[in-house]
């Protein structure tokens, strides 16, 4: 398949804290086994209960993660909620060479810059509650926000949903038995967008097979 620009795929996932998002990228990475790759970023957020280094982030201090940001260690990076979040660019472009489709769980201007590096491969998509009071009920829930961060997070959350027009997909996260099939079939499609052949050779290929 030489006609394929890159083997694999990236699938990013954004939306606002507590839409879901994370829940829903996992549970689909890991039911696609050795198909997909999570990528795991590096924060200078702190560590909340029942996180753990290197599987939910790398957290790192912020003199550490500007140092890997001087050696070009990531393929985009940005701050969000007061803190910096990163991802890295080796174990990317493993997992593409390999085939996989990688899920990149990453804000706005994470999904801007990917998608500007590679425009062939990113397939996107933007995960949402059906309403404002379900978001906030979810933070709520998740007993991880104080009365400060929460609001900050309810204001980018309204400043994120007007980036949706620059997603291929809207999934509204109500069933998280129908999304996570929504997201599945996302991911795996991603895997034959006509962007990531070299249609010329393909074409070239398929009429010398005749
Ligand atoms: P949280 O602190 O709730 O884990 O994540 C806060 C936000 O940062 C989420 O929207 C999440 O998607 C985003 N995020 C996590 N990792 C990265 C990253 O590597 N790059 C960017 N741009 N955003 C990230």
């Amino acid at each position: 398949m030489d006609y394929l620009k890159v083997k694999g795929s990236i699938l990013v996932v954004s939306g606002p804290s507590g839409s879901g998002k994370t829940s829903l990228a996992r549970a689909v990475c890991e039911e696609l086994g050795d198909k997909a790759y999570f990528s795991i970023s590096t924060t200078t957020r702190p560590i909340r209960d029942g996180e753990k280094d290197g599987v939910d982030y790398f957290f790192v201090t912020k003199d550490e993660f500007l140092e890997d940001v001087e050696k070009g260690y990531f393929l985009e990076w940005a701050e969000v909620h007061g803190n910096f979040y990163g991802t890295s660019k080796i174990q990317i472009n493993k997992a593409l060479d390999e085939g996989k489709i990688v899920f990149l769980d990453i804000d706005v201007q994470g999904h801007e810059a990917v998608r500007k590096a590679y425009p062939d491969v990113v397939t996107s998509v933007f995960v949402t509650t059906k309403d404002k009071h379900t978001l906030i009920e979810r933070l709520k829930n998740r007993g991880t926000e104080t009365e400060e961060t929460l609001k900050v997070r309810m204001i980018n959350a309204l400043h994120e949903m007007k980036k949706i027009p620059e997603y291929d997909y809207l999934l509204i996260n109500d069933d998280f038995e129908v999304a996570k099939e929504f997201l599945r079939s996302v991911a795996i499609s991603s895997l034959i967008k006509t962007s990531k052949y070299e249609l010329d050779k393909f074409i070239n290929h398929w009429k010398g097979s005749e």
